[in-house]
């Protein structure tokens, strides 16, 4: 049922980008991209998602990966558009949120017959920022749980260990504790 839904979006959206070329182009998922690739392949489309990695310039043009979180593909887009992006995502920070239209190819012949987005204009529509690194609550609460059943036993060895002490396995400690003293002064 699903897929006959997506099959009828899919059809509608080569009908009205065939039909109305004037239109604005449909926006559509990555992952869409990849798994209608056939049926998608030479539309003018529009893709959104977070600028990752770093870009590769080549030449007047740069490459980016968009990354939707359905799926990434690379976007082949003019230097001075690339340029409009400031933060690509990584481990260290979130990257730019861009939408970009463009044609879809399924299989380019000018780039090793990859799958890739030739971008006629990009939009930064939310910019990108550092991540902070906090730890989640509950790994804090864990680790708060964890140091005082630690501190605990500690302490109950320590009580146990004095109990366990003879009286003169005691007295012998003393006196050496004395006489160090002692040699001290
Ligand atoms: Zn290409």
């Amino acid at each position: 049922m699903q897929k006959l839904a997506k099959a009828i979006i899919i059809l509608l959206v080569i009908l009205s980008t065939n039909t109305l070329p004037a239109k604005a182009a449909t926006t559509v998922s990555v992952n869409d991209l990849i798994e209608h690739a056939k049926e998608l392949d030479g539309q003018k489309l529009t893709i959104q998602g977070e600028a990752i990695g770093e870009a590769l310039e080549r030449g007047e043009y740069s490459w980016i990966n968009i990354n939707d979180g359905t799926n990434a593909i690379g976007v082949w887009v003019s230097r001075s558009d690339a340029e409009k992006v400031t933060s690509y995502g990584n481990y260290k920070n979130s990257g730019d949120i861009i939408q970009t239209t463009g044609m879809f190819h399924r299989a380019c012949k000018e780039h090793g017959g990859e799958a890739d987005f030739h971008a006629d204009t990009i939009t930064v529509i939310k910019r990108g920022h550092p991540v902070k690194e906090e730890l989640p609550i509950s790994k804090r609460i864990g680790i708060g749980v964890l140091t005082c059943v630690t501190a605990v036993i500690v302490l109950l060895y320590i009580i146990s260990g004095q109990n366990k002490m003879d009286k003169p396995t005691r007295r012998k400690v003393e006196d050496k504790q004395r006489k160090l003293e002692k040699s001290m002064k």
